[in-house]
């Protein structure tokens, strides 16, 4: 299902865009799609949903989500109302649950948008309750239950006490869930944990589909992934498991270089003179800075090295710290024809991916991605 070629005027609307852009987003929705693809073949004959919250991490809910529901999604989450609102005017049919629940005052909204509101606590349940009687229809609803995240979900207790008197519910509860912790880390305690005490609770409701795994979970096997599976990250190209590697990565970040300057041994570079330069230097300036998500943690200084953009096929080091639109990066070890101004550094994608750049950052793949910031020229590809 690819799109149709584009036209002459089209094809030369994006050659402007692209020379005006100082830095370009290229998000693969082929292969988010193929990364769907994947985990749901894996799932099987468990459900993939797909969690599209925070603006499908960063990537674009309006394309994202879309692409997803035409590859054979039909259950969605997101994390707020509004994301809710969103999405019910993009999938008309598709399934959405609203994982931070029911907020006061909020049961018009949810019923309007057609919304099933993740309950995690006794409050939400009477309010929802309320809602439905009062309007006659018993609509939708999911449960969470926390198991060891101490975060959103009823307690245990509370969850016992509803199992004995669920026909009371005003409502028609649809999805049993709750969260893993640290499913992420190979072999962590309190997964296991979580494991346990989800399948006894689970136990206690009967008939209602079920969902433990987020993409970590997904991977940690069988047992994890009851009726349904609710993976983000791993549809995104990041890491979900520490020792498994992402699948086809989706973003890709490129910037354009401003000028190359030669930098004198010795001389200090950018804010703060935070790294001072060795021998004597070509330095590229590129037009991408922490406005446009990246981290001013991800500079170098004399103590520490930062992230790497790609430049003519090599990887070269930021030099001193990201600047809100800028950043320095040594292009020395490039012969100096593969270097020039209006040529692109690529700080995602060509070896380098989210997780990669996280790492130098001291932060996560998910925070990389909500990061990325508006200023880009967005390209979507493979949709
Ligand atoms: C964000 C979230 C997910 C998806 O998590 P990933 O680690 O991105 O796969 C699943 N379930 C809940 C409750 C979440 O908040």
């Amino acid at each position: 299902m690819s799109a149709p070629a584009p036209t002459p005027e089209e094809a030369a609307a994006e050659a402007d865009a692209l020379k005006r852009a100082g830095a370009v987003l290229t998000i693969d929705l082929a292969a988010i799609v193929e990364n769907w693809r994947t985990l749901s073949a894996l799932a099987a004959p468990a459900e993939c949903a797909a969690v599209v919250k925070a603006d499908a991490y960063g990537l674009g809910i309006d394309r994202v989500a879309p692409a997803l529901w035409r590859a054979g999604a039909l259950t969605f989450f997101v994390a707020h109302l509004n994301e809710g609102i969103r999405l019910r005017a993009l999938l008309p049919d598709a399934v959405i649950y609203v994982l931070n629940g029911l907020m006061p005052g909020t049961g018009p909204a949810f019923a309007a948008a057609k919304l099933r509101p993740v309950l995690g606590s006794v409050p939400e349940i009477a309010e929802w309750s309320e809602f439905c009687r009062a309007t006659g229809k018993p609509l939708p609803a999911a449960l969470h239950v926390d198991t060891g995240m101490e975060r959103l979900g009823l307690s245990l207790d509370d969850a016992v006490r509803l199992s004995d008197s669920r026909r009371l519910l005003g409502f028609e509860p649809s999805l049993l869930m709750s969260h893993l912790a640290c499913a992420d880390t190979p072999g962590h305690p309190l997964t296991g944990r979580q494991l346990s005490l989800f399948t006894d609770i689970a136990r206690r409701f009967p008939g209602i589909p079920a969902s433990l795994a987020n993409s970590a979970g997904t991977l940690s096997g069988r047992d994890f992934r009851f009726d349904l599976v609710r993976p983000g990250i791993f549809l995104y190209g990041g890491i979900a498991v520490a020792n498994v590697p992402p699948l086809r990565p989706v973003v890709r970040l490129d910037a354009r270089i401003l000028q190359v300057r030669e930098v004198e041994r010795g001389a200090t570079v950018g804010y703060g003179a935070a790294q001072r330069v060795k021998r004597a230097s070509r330095i590229a300036t590129v037009s991408i800075g922490y406005a446009d998500g990246l981290f001013r943690a991800a500079g170098s200084t004399d103590a520490k090295a930062g992230a790497e953009a790609v430049v003519a096929g090599r990887r070269c080091p930021l030099v001193g710290r990201v600047s809100m639109d800028l950043a320095t990066i040594d292009v020395t070890s490039l012969p100096e024809p593969a270097v020039e101004r209006g040529a692109m550094a690529t700080f995602l994608g060509e070896g380098i991916g989210v997780d990669d750049l996280a790492a130098r950052a001291g932060t996560i793949g998910y925070e990389v991605l909500t990061s990325l910031g508006g200023r880009y020229l967005r390209r979507y590809v493979g949709g």
